[in-house]
Parts: structure tokens; C-alpha cells; sequence
């Protein structure tokens, strides 16, 4: 079959490996979509050397297909035939342990036994049955880009709930026009926030307004005058989406005293550290957080929004398997709003 794999020296290759079979618990499914997500940008250009340990790595995490069989164990949970996603709900996605205090307490990405998905940029792949989740009619092959886009947007505002913002209070989205950031603003619309939407340009801001319901949108450059005048002096919570350092500044600068701000955009190591003076942290007394992907259970709720129509995906780009190196490329250079997805895995 084919799939794409990552060599040494940052290179991208389509090559022909055999077909995985199915393991204890695991289902082996027929890749129909494949989302291409931004931190494959990283991956393949060498910003994240600490994530890939060997070469070649087979790269890709977002992925709706059929299941096409079912190894010893697996049919406890799935049949043959069945439509699903598959990707980062859960730890990293591919498994986790289910008994560490990490995995008791619901947050299975810090489990020491955790695997990630990698290899959704191929004819099939097989993993952990528990790890997917099944697609209702409503939710189309094009919705792939929830598996990780989608999952991770909706966890990260879901946080805001969790540290005690409550609807109808203001919070920012810093790059909400990008991949992830339009599913975080229609996430936290369906919360019941009011959303700040800020990106640069006047075609994202644009973007924000008219395709995502963002109550208010304005470009970074503004950002902190309009949530001076008019939102009262500041937001209840920011995440940030945006791959650059200076998107973290504003997001910390645009949150009132008692902030929550999560942390979600991974730029590259070479651009250093989010700064805080510790006089400053006392003054305005933030929590800080990351937030990464999300849970299986998070995926069925996700799943269950879009099935109601509370969030879509936009897609800017369909391609073949064999685009995939001009997809990164596009996805580099910021050339689209929303996502990029692959639809034909055999070409
Ligand atoms: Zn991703
Ligand atoms: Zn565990």
C-alpha cells in the first residue's frame, strides 16, 4: 500500500510498505479522508527533533474510514463495515494504559504508556479499537479535521468551563481564523461565550465575522485598544492558537486580572519563551495551562455537535496523497483559512 514517510534530512516520500494486520484490540481501517495538520508542517521541516526518534516515520494523525477487519478481541467494540475517526482523542490516540492515576482521572495525554497516531497518510492503518470513535450519518467524510484540529479546539475552550468562566462572559481567540482556531470559535459559541475572534488581515477578520459567528473580530494590531474600550478592560480567558511567539504576548495582555489563559499554538523551539515578569504575574495572578488534543469521550461530544450542526469544518484544500508535499507547503505560508484534507489515498 501506499503512505508518505518522513526521511532524514527533512525530506517528504511516497513509498510502497506492506499492509498492516490487526493486533490484539485493534481494527484495521481503510483511510477514505485524511486531514493534513499543521504540526506535520513541523514535523517534516525538522522544527520538533525531539518527537521523531527514528527514520523513516510514517506522519499523519486525522483520519475517517471503514473498518476492514478486526484483530482478536476488537469485535467487543466494533464490526466490520463501521465508519470512523481516528486520532488524537485519547493520550497521544493510538493507546494508553486505562489504570494509571493519569488515565483514572481523565487526562490519558500525561499516561507513561501513552502512543500517538502517526501514519493517517496512508491506504489503511490499524489501531487500538478504543481509541476510535463511530460516525453518525450527518457527520460527513469531510469532517476528518476534527480528529485533531477539531478535538484539540474544542478541549482547549472546554477548559474555560472547567477553571470557572461562565457563559456569556467575554474570551479571545488569538489566530482564529487558522485550522484550529475556527473550530475553537464555534466551540465556544456553542458554550454560550461571548467570542473575540483576532487574527491578521483583513480577509481572516472577515473570515471570523461572516462564516463563524464570532461576536466580535479584529486584527492583533488593535486587539488590545478594542478590549480596552470595549470590553471592559479585558477578557475572562485567552487561548492561542497562532504558531508565533508574539501571539502568546497578546494573548496574557488581553485577559483581565484572574485570567485563564491555555496555551495551545506550538511554534518552532528556535523561537524561544512566553515572558512574564513575576511582579506582573502577582498583580494580574493568571492561570496559565496547556492543552493538547483531548479524549475519546471529548470526540463523541465533538462528533455529536457537528451531527447537530453546531460546527463544521471549513475546508479550503482537497488533494491526492501524492499532493501532499505542495499541501504542507500552503499550510506553511498561511495561503488558506481553515483546513486542507486528503481525499484519494491510492493516487
Ligand atoms: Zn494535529
Ligand atoms: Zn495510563
Amino acid at each position: 500500500m501506499k503512505a508518505a514517510m518522513i526521511l532524514e534530512g527533512n525530506r517528504l516520500e511516497i513509498q510502497d510498505v506492506p499492509k498492516p494486520v490487526p493486533a490484539f484490540e485493534e481494527a484495521l481501517v481503510k483511510i477514505i479522508t485524511a486531514g493534513v495538520c499543521h504540526s506535520d508542517v513541523h514535523l517534516v521541516k525538522g522544527d520538533w527533533p525531539r518527537f521523531i526518534r527514528s527514520f523513516p516515520t510514517p506522519v499523519g494523525h486525522e483520519g475517517i474510514g471503514i473498518i476492514e477487519a478486526l484483530g482478536p478481541g476488537a469485535d467487543k467494540y466494533f464490526q466490520i463495515g463501521d465508519r470512523v475517526i481516528l486520532g488524537l482523542g485519547g493520550a497521544g490516540g493510538a493507546y494508553w494504559c486505562g489504570a494509571c492515576e493519569f488515565c483514572l482521572s481523565g487526562r490519558p495525554r500525561l499516561c507513561r504508556q501513552a502512543k500517538g497516531v502517526r501514519g493517517v497518510y496512508a491506504e489503511y492503518v490499524s489501531l487500538w479499537a478504543k481509541a476510535l470513535v463511530k460516525l453518525p450519518e450527518a457527520v460527513s467524510n469531510e469532517e476528518v479535521s476534527l480528529a485533531c484540529g477539531g478535538l484539540t479546539s474544542y478541549s482547549a475552550v472546554k477548559k474555560f468551563l472547567k477553571f470557572g468562566v461562565v457563559p456569556g462572559k467575554p474570551i479571545a481567540i488569538v489566530g482564529a481564523a487558522g485550522g484550529l482556531g475556527h473550530y475553537a470559535v464555534q466551540s465556544a459559541k456553542a458554550f454560550g461565550f461571548k467570542v473575540l475572534g483576532v487574527d491578521v488581515g483583513q480577509d481572516k477578520i472577515d473570515f471570523i465575522k461572516n462564516h463563524l459567528g464570532a461576536d466580535y473580530a479584529v486584527d492583533a494590531a488593535d486587539a488590545r485598544r478594542f478590549v480596552k474600550e470595549e470590553l471592559a478592560g479585558g477578557v475572562y480567558g485567552s487561548v492561542v492558537f497562532t504558531p508565533k511567539i508574539a501571539g502568546f504576548a497578546l494573548g496574557l495582555k488581553l485577559m483581565r486580572q484572574g485570567g485563564i489563559f491555555v496555551s495551545v499554538g506550538m511554534p518552532a523551539e528556535s523561537e524561544g519563551g512566553i515572558e512574564i515578569n513575576p511582579l506582573e504575574l502577582l498583580s494580574r495572578d493568571p492561570i496559565i495551562m496547556s492543552s493538547a488534543v483531548g479524549t475519546v469521550e471529548e470526540m463523541r461530544e465533538l462528533v455529536q455537535l457537528c451531527a447537530d450542526g453546531k460546527v463544521k469544518s471549513h475546508i479550503s484544500r482537497r488533494a491526492p496523497l501524492s499532493q501532499l508535499q505542495n499541501v504542507l507547503d500552503e499550510l506553511e505560508r498561511a495561503a488558506y483559512p481553515g483546513r486542507a484534507i486528503l481525499n484519494d489515498m491510492a493516487n
